[in-house]
């Protein structure tokens, strides 16, 4: 029974708990994780951000989502608050790309972080919190935090690019012919 007993508890308790690892976002799917993986790589906000993360006892799960509600991005969720941890997933647009995703990554990542660094730890508290540090939009939650860590990250995105990323022009008639104004 000593066996069966042990399979529960990992199977009951978070992972993160287990391992005894720093509590880094925890991608739940491959697009998730090329998401979080290039989100970490190429922005200093979103290091920035895990780091706030790790240091918290907030357990964040990302999932890409192929059903988000029309013209959401993203969204984050309170889940549960359970052994000293308070769990919240970040869910975003699967057909997102490139750096709208990284930024909107980024923007759900500071949601996480407003939870992490208030005590609010079930849905009337989180619910407060919103209330006092949000406004509404439509049936959802928002913060001038997250809106500006979304601009800021993109803006960290194009700069760090050097304008490579900007859209280029090329002939249709020509081949590699070179944008004309
Ligand atoms: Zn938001």
């Amino acid at each position: 029974m000593r066996y069966l007993t042990i399979v529960l508890s990992l199977l009951l308790l978070p992972s993160a708990v287990v391992a005894g690892t720093s509590l880094t976002p925890r991608p739940v799917d491959p697009v998730a994780a090329e998401a979080f993986a290039q989100a970490l790589e190429r922005s200093e906000i979103v290091r920035t951000l895990v780091a706030t993360l790790e240091a918290s006892n907030v357990i964040v799960h990302i999932e890409s989502s192929r059903t988000m509600p029309l013209g959401i991005g993203g969204m984050t969720r309170f889940v549960t608050a359970r052994g000293g941890y308070r769990y919240v997933r970040i869910s975003f647009d699967a057909q997102l790309w490139g750096r709208d995703r990284i930024a909107i990554l980024a923007h759900e990542l500071q949601h996480a972080c407003e939870v992490a660094q208030s005590s609010a730890a079930d849905m009337a508290s989180i619910r407060k919190l919103f209330d006092q540090t949000g406004h509404h939009m439509g049936m959802y939650y928002e913060t001038q935090a997250a809106a500006s860590t979304e601009r800021s990250v993109l803006a960290e995105l194009r700069a760090s690019r050097g304008g490579a990323g900007a859209p280029v022009r090329i002939g249709h008639s020509g081949e590699n012919q070179a944008p004309r104004r």
